[in-house]
């Protein structure tokens, strides 16, 4: 009988007799990887164990307890196994379901179903799919795969009544020229399906379904609304317990939900994706600026503000017509004047900041020249994407646009970079992440430039001496990026700064400096942004808070909560004194009992709250409880600003 060979992930060679499957390999090493496989890296691509091997391949296992790039697939794959399994289920509870598709998802999975008319199942229903799934996952019932020509597969899902499985076939033989496709069966249920599964359905370590939303077929809106059931597997019990502890607390910090009642902001059917900023919201959104611009004044920043409205004919110029169009919302102005111009809102703040720079005649002398704007963007994002101020269709950006010469790149990356650290530290982000983004396929500008870009830029990192991770081909068409990460309190991690090279728009603009040979020059442009969005940070920030500000930055810093209407007089001196020493502070004038008072103060998540009775006014004092710290007794008001500073970072 002839051989193979195949090499291990530690470069050892593993013979095996022709015709071997990743499960013979398995077992060739040993009893036990044999038991715990699941599915076989060929050549860095994830197989079915049964599958044959390739001669001279290298192979690697995947198992519960890979890690790395193998980890992810050994969870893709129970997560896959997990989706079909539940399909089986439903499909077993509501007969005459139709079954569309069902992959593997970042944390988990769905399957998208039609069901019959007038029955679709509730949240209610999910543990009654849980038990039917589970006697499949208890009965170990393997993943059978199976080739059938594309002819009689269309065949045998038109007789079962499964129209959503002969488009996509008819779609992969028009598509994709496909002549075969396979099938995979688990018990009862046979699905049309790419693969790979693991061996069997008891895989499936531990599973919980989710929720339960609508979807349309193909994401299109003018197609058939499908019932989409979220689910999520895990190896272990454990690690699901932590995953659904996870998902719990993110459920409870969910801005979308605290936005609202913190009256922080709202968002209103007249205008999607765009939020109404509240006062309290509206105080928030300014603390963080004024963070902003400390930065701003200390590293030779100045700002600018230009038009939300520009002419078409700029956006033309600027090369988002061809690029961005899609996106953009355009305006007419009034007809009363005859007039025929067209405008469009701004994307972008870039091409505003590049009008003002050509404006004047700038020399040598005037570079570095930094200009900041908090620019409001419109982009018009698709309503089934917009998600509350993380996704949204207008926005402020922190924006700046740095107009230097190459030779003072690095320097210039140096301040935005020490800029950034110092700015999230303020926000209790201290871990920061940084990714260089090099150049792609599709580009614009010389060799040299790019090379030059990208070395300008790994200096001023290294100069930091900072880790940071390359993406090699991901930067913008017009020069490479730096792109800055934290990571929240409840370990997701949010992309904030950028900071991009940028030979393109000066040349588009033909944006000229007097070089100190009296010729004219290009300036480089770096784009940059600190916080990004500041109504995106606004909502990160509630979430990594959970809306329980630090004292700082809470929009409200104390509550001053009267026991009875004769002590309101007091309670409006106190605040007129604490609103003197710079404290946010309103009085609950209200007619209730202190009790409710201090209990509306505690759902507002105001970080002081002053109880001032008859006792209070006579000594001259308020009792203070504080809201992450209960009691802190009665004290003079003038200590208040201290006990307000004392969480403040440096
Ligand atoms: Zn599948
Ligand atoms: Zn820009």
């Amino acid at each position: 009988m002839s051989a193979i060979t195949v090499t291990l992930p530690d470069g050892s060679p593993l013979e095996l007799p022709e015709g071997a499957s990743g499960a013979d390999a398995a077992a060739a090493i040993g009893p036990r990887l044999a038991k715990d496989a699941l599915g076989v890296k060929v050549d860095g691509e994830l197989r079915d164990l049964a599958a044959p091997l390739p001669d001279g391949a290298a192979i690697a296992i995947v198992t519960p307890t890979s890690e790395g790039d193998d980890a992810d697939d050994a969870l893709w794959l129970i997560r896959h196994d997990a989706a079909h399994v539940m399909a089986t289920a439903v499909v077993e509870l509501w007969p005459g379901t139709k079954v569309s598709i069902g992959p593997p998802i970042a944390d988990g999975f769905y399957y998208d179903f039609d069901f019959p008319d007038g029955e679709r199942p509730s949240e209610a229903d999910l543990e009654r799919i849980e038990a039917a799934m589970r006697t499949h996952i208890e009965a170990d019932e393997p993943f059978e795969r199976s080739e059938l020509p594309v002819g009689e597969a269309v065949e045998r899902f038109r007789d079962a009544g499964e129209p959503y499985k002969v488009e996509l076939i008819e779609d992969l033989e028009r598509d994709q020229g496909a002549e075969t496709v396979s099938l995979y069966r688990n018990g009862p249920f046979t699905d049309l399906c790419r693969g790979p599964h693991s061996p069997s359905t008891s895989r499936i370590g531990a599973f919980k379904l989710n929720s339960i939303a609508g979807a349309y077929w193909r994401g299109d809106e003018s197609r058939q609304m499908l019932t989409r059931i979220y689910g999520t597997a895990f190896h272990r019990q454990a690690d699901l317990d932590r995953h659904l502890e996870q998902l719990e607390r993110a459920r409870e910090n969910d801005h979308r939900r605290l936005g609202p009642e913190l009256d922080l902001f709202r968002f209103r059917e007249e205008s999607p994706g765009m939020p109404f900023w509240l006062p309290q919201g509206t105080v928030l959104l300014e603390l963080i600026e004024r963070e902003v611009r400390e930065q701003l004044g200390k590293r030779g920043y100045r700002e600018i503000r230009t038009p939300e409205v520009l002419d078409e004919e700029l956006w033309h110029r600027s090369g988002h017509w061809d690029n961005y169009r899609e996106n953009m919302y355009f305006v007419e102005a009034s007809q009363r004047e005859g007039d025929q111009r067209r405008f469009a809102l701004k994307p972008m703040n870039c091409p505003g900041a590049c009008l003002v720079f050509g404006s004047e005649r700038h020399s040598y002398r005037d570079l570095p020249l930094r200009l900041a704007e908090f620019g409001k963007v419109f982009r018009y994002e698709r309503e089934g994407v917009l998600h509350g101020l993380l996704r949204v269709r207008a926005f402020t950006q922190d924006d700046a646009h740095v107009y230097c010469t190459l030779e003072q790149v690095p320097a210039e990356v140096d301040s935005i970079c020490s800029a950034i650290d110092e700015l999230y530290a303020r926000f209790g982000f201290d871990e920061v992440q940084v990714e260089l983004s090099t150049r792609p396929e599709k580009s614009v500008g010389t060799d040299e430039q790019w090379e030059r870009a990208e070395q300008g830029l790994r200096e001023a990192l290294e100069r930091q001496g900072r880790e940071y991770e390359v993406s090699p081909g991901e930067g913008t068409f017009y020069g490479p990026k730096i792109d800055f990460h934290v990571t929240d309190a409840l370990g997701r991690s949010w992309q904030l700064g950028t900071c991009q090279l940028d030979f393109q728009m000066p040349e588009r603009f033909e944006l000229a400096y007097q070089g100190e040979d009296n010729a004219e020059h290009r300036p480089v442009m770096i784009h940059r942004a600190l916080l990004g969005s500041m109504e995106r940070f606004a909502g990160i920030l509630i979430e990594h808070h959970g809306g329980r500000f630090p004292a700082w930055l809470a929009p409200t810093q104390a509550a001053i909560l009267p026991v009875s209407d004769p002590h309101v007089g007091y309670a409006r001196a106190v605040a007129a004194r604490l609103g003197a020493a710079g404290v946010r502070n309103r009085v609950d004038e209200r007619a209730e009992s202190v009790g409710r008072k201090i209990r509306d103060a505690e759902l507002a998540k105001v970080p002081l709250m002053l109880v001032l009775g008859e006792r209070e006014e006579a000594d001259g004092t308020v009792s203070v409880r504080s809201h992450a710290d209960g009691d802190l007794g009665a004290m003079d008001p003038d200590r208040v600003p201290e006990l307000l500073e004392a969480g403040r970072p440096e």
